[in-house]
């Protein structure tokens, strides 16, 4: 059973979240929000869907007062749906929607002071710069106050202050840290209506700042809900794997809210995701939910792998092998084909049924460990749990046998949070019967690849667009992705805006970033190479750029069954 971090609860309209509340599911319009009638129509089908509450973005003071159109259309339509204004860099705008909606989302790293280059600060200008805070969080306590309405502080990884990050880095520290200083500034003013996140792209860091959180709160005696979301996670199945291992692994812990599956495709598609997240933890909850300080006191946030003597398995890989029942000539071969890969070696198999402890293998030894239970993460995490206790070095492979269909978002909380740490050796995932479009093999690369345990892909960090974007985004990755999904290790970003898009795209290689209406700004790391780019040209640049860099290689030549 998973004891939940005890938030205190807090009223988004007529929604709660926190406390007893269950697991609240959140998404964003990528429509315009000066486009009333598009807006409503997202919201309508968002909601249809069973998103719950739905944010927009709030660029500057005209789409502020558009929110006033949109909430009262929407209620023309008996849609009561709160919403959150999704505010960067304008406090104005922000104090206006605070008047007019439910909740407003506001990032501190970007709220009071504007980046200028700077990277070294005095203790006078700390000092002065968290004055600035409250002086400028004061007039929107106050019209939150007035009107009920809640705020979310944000913390995202690519958009950490100036100040901040010369104190702290660009570290699960320093968002953690960002967002409490606006905290303690709310909590002097006695405002508490408040709701907290940590995003990044990076799965692990998204999952260590939020537990970095917990930590932080509970020595400040605080008790605010928890907002989850890995930004940035692209589109496909990639999106889909590493928002579930991302928002899984912390709601194993107990930890989070509210949740939103970002994808750069049709934010409706976000809802049936983060539905299927929430349905695996539905039964997991400890009924008392009593708080188990010491147990948030103790989960890792930093990464600690655990070091096998890989070895034994003799491949030569040292990331996690992939091991498959058969190959098709047109997939992903395994690192390991079944039943005979191996074959001569010292195999000890655990099925999660047994009673079977594991007390320590001998090192020459591997470990398959089959998980047997329909949600097999809380068998495999004891198991591993024994493991270290015994202190054994054996490899460890992680199985596991799915029938039915459709078992992505499954195996990705089954096993990505276990990668995610650093444990497990092996993946062996196997499906009664192949599907069309479904196979166990280049899952388990996906999977390795989303929680950042074996790089064999170009990884991608895409938003999920918002009422900013101005160009196809969406198709735009899709090209991309064709034309550069061999290029293994490579990172590339494909952004919405650049208002958000450069400090977002965290520690991407290449960046394509939308600029105005129909054109790309093209980035090599944080160097802008080119803007104002039409975007049906953009793609070629982009490769371009990639090739005068020495980044390129030509794609392998496609293998056709006869
Ligand atoms: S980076 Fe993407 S999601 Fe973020 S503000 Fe810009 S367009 Fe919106």
């Amino acid at each position: 059973m998973i004891n939940r971090f005890i938030t205190r609860e807090i009223k988004i309209g007529e929604i709660g979240i926190g406390g007893d509340n269950p697991i609240r599911i959140q998404s964003m319009t990528n429509t315009n929000t000066m486009d009333v009638n598009a807006t409503v129509e997202q919201i309508l089908r968002l909601t249809d869907a069973g998103c719950e509450i739905v944010r927009l973005a709030v660029p500057g003071i005209r789409e502020a007062h558009k929110l006033e159109e949109i909430k009262n259309e929407l209620i023309k339509l008996r849609c009561n749906v709160p919403l959150i204004a999704d505010v960067h860099f304008n406090p104005e705008a922000a104090i206006i929607a605070a008047s007019l909606i439910e909740k407003v989302r506001i990032n501190p790293g970007n709220y009071t002071d504007r980046n200028t280059g700077k990277v070294n600060f005095s203790d006078v200008e700390i000092l002065a710069s968290k004055q600035r805070i409250k002086d400028r969080m004061t007039p929107l306590i106050e019209v939150c106050r007035k009107y009920g309405t809640a705020l979310r502080i944000g913390s995202n990884h690519g958009s950490l202050s100036e100040r901040i990050v010369s104190q702290y880095g660009n570290t699960p520290e320093g968002m953690v840290e960002s967002a409490l200083e606006f905290v303690r500034v709310c909590r002097e003013l006695n405002f508490h209506n408040l709701v907290l996140s940590m995003k990044a792209s990076n799965v692990r860091l998204m999952v260590y700042s939020n537990r970095l959180l917990v930590k932080q709160m509970l020595n400040e005696n605080m008790d605010y809900p928890i907002h989850l979301g890995v930004t940035e996670a692209g589109n496909s199945a990639d999106g889909r794997l590493k928002s579930a291992i991302g928002i899984g692994a912390l709601l194993a812990d107990g930890i989070g809210d509210t949740i939103r599956v970002s994808l750069t495709e049709d934010p409706v598609n976000e809802i049936p995701v983060a539905q299927e997240i929430i349905k695996y933890f539905d039964n997991e909850y400890s009924v008392e939910k009593i708080p188990e300080v010491d147990h948030f006191f103790n989960l890792p946030h930093s990464y600690q792998p655990r070091y096998s003597d890989r070895s034994v398995l003799n491949t030569g890989e040292k990331s996690p092998l992939v091991l498959g029942s058969k190959t098709n000539p047109e997939e992903q071969k395994p690192d390991i084909v079944m039943p005979d890969g191996l074959a001569g070696k010292n195999v000890l198999f655990i099925h999660g049924n047994n009673a079977v402890k594991n007390d320590g293998q001998p090192n020459n030894q591997i470990i398959v460990f089959e998980a047997v239970r329909e949600h097999a993460l809380f068998e495999i995490k004891e198991f591993i749990r024994q493991n270290l206790k015994a202190g054994s070095e054996a490899p460890v492979i992680l199985r596991k046998k799915y029938s039915g269909k459709n078992f992505l978002i499954k195996a990705a909380l089954d096993f990505g949070p276990v990668f995610l740490e650093g444990y497990g050796d092996g993946l062996w995932i196997e499906y009664e019967k192949e599907t069309d479009g479904e196979n166990s093999v280049t899952l388990s690369f996906q999977l390795l690849q989303a929680s950042g345990a074996r790089i064999t892909k170009t990884e991608y960090i895409a938003c999920p667009s918002c009422g900013r974007t101005l160009y196809d985004i969406q198709a735009s990755l899709e090209k991309i992705r064709k034309k550069t999904g061999h290029l293994k290790g490579l990172k590339i970003a494909v952004m919405g805006c650049i208002v958000n898009g450069p400090g977002e795209m965290a520690d991407a290689d290449y960046g394509y970033i939308g600029m105005g209406a129909g054109k790309v700004a093209l980035f090599k790391g944080k160097l802008l190479m080119k803007k104002g780019v039409p975007e049906e040209e953009a793609v070629d640049q982009l490769i371009g750029i990639i090739k005068e860099n020495g980044d390129w290689c030509d794609p392998p030549q496609q293998v056709t069954s006869v």
